[in-house]
């Protein structure tokens, strides 16, 4: 459907889509060498717990720096890597890159757990478990300190399938997290059938909880209903103070976004958590209990 049909059924595109052709091509081409060129790494954010302030986790976000093409962000490399089968190969690395990483920080004395991002396409994967247990074992992590991060969109996919792969996580002590939640969902019976521990509510409906009653009214049934099921809710995109203080009252559990810090790569992070986070964090508890 992107290219136009004639009478004589060849195709003509566009200049517009002729460019997207092309960019489509050369992100496919180049991310084959992505892995062995080593242009790949992760940065991290800091998932903070809204009634102590304490440290509890950190979200890896891959980023890719092509020597040809620049920065390249997931949400455009991410589906490409999907579609032309890539995925799987750059999960597995990611998965082992934030377990290692993950151990580093333990030896450090960090004790916070680590949750990666996976794609419809990885969760239906044959060898998702195994690949799992490899990366687990690999860096002598423990699986109750892995979290998974799947959309509402990947689950609905295959209903059924990722139920038994939700199950299987659950089995060995893996967490899941409904990521995006709110943005895609077609039915709430999926959701209760579905093994899921937490629920995080899509940036979309933080961005003007300050100012929108409807904003706060979705994020207020979306903690009722995950209560009701048994989650926990973690809020992504929190920008500013007052915004962490409302999703507080409200209920939220956990709290992700640049007011914490903006994602970074592990020694920055590290310099974060050990720097000014604790600033933050204490002013945000200070904040909210005076309020
Ligand atoms: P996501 O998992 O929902 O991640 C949240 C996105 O919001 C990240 O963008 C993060 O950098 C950004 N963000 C965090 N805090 C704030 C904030 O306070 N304000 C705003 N405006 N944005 C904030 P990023 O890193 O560009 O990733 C975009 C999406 O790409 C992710 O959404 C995820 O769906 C996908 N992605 C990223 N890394 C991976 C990965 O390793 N594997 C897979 N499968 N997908 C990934
Ligand atoms: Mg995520
Ligand atoms: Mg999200
Ligand atoms: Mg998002």
């Amino acid at each position: 459907s992107m290219a136009q049909q004639s009478n004589n059924g060849i195709c003509h595109f566009t200049e517009a889509q002729g460019k997207q052709l092309h960019r489509q091509y050369q992100l496919v081409s180049r991310l084959h060498t992505a892995l062995e060129e080593g242009s790949l790494s992760l940065h991290f954010q800091a998932k903070v717990r809204a009634d102590d302030g304490v440290l509890v986790g950190a979200e890896a976000l891959l980023r890719w720096n092509d020597s040809q093409l620049g920065p390249v962000s997931p949400a455009e490399f991410i589906p490409v890597a999907e579609r032309c089968g890539l995925i799987t190969a750059i999960s597995a690395w990611l998965m082992q890159q934030a377990m290692s990483e993950l151990k580093i920080w333990q030896q450090a004395g960090l004790d916070i757990k680590m949750a990666i991002n996976l794609t419809a396409k990885d969760l239906l994967c044959e060898t998702l478990l195994a690949d799992i247990q490899a990366a687990l074992r690999k860096s002598g992590i423990s699986a109750d300190k892995l979290t998974i991060e799947l959309t509402e969109s990947s689950v609905a996919l295959h209903p059924q399938l990722a139920a038994q792969q939700l199950q299987a996580l659950r089995a060995r002590g893996i967490s899941t997290e409904l990521d995006d939640f709110g943005t895609g969902f077609s039915s709430f019976s999926h959701l209760r059938k579905f093994p899921i521990d937490t629920l995080k509510i899509d940036q979309s409906f933080i961005v003007d909880i300050a100012l929108s009653a409807e904003a706060r009214a979705i994020v207020q049934s979306i903690v009722t209903l995950g209560k009701t099921l048994n989650m926990s809710i973690v809020a992504e995109g929190v920008e500013t103070l007052n915004q962490a203080c409302l999703l507080r009252e409200l209920g939220v559990d956990i709290l992700q976004g640049y007011f914490f810090n903006k994602p970074a790569c592990s020694v920055e992070f590290v310099e974060q958590i050990n720097s000014w986070l604790p600033l933050k964090t204490q002013l945000f508890l200070q904040t909210a209990s005076e309020r």
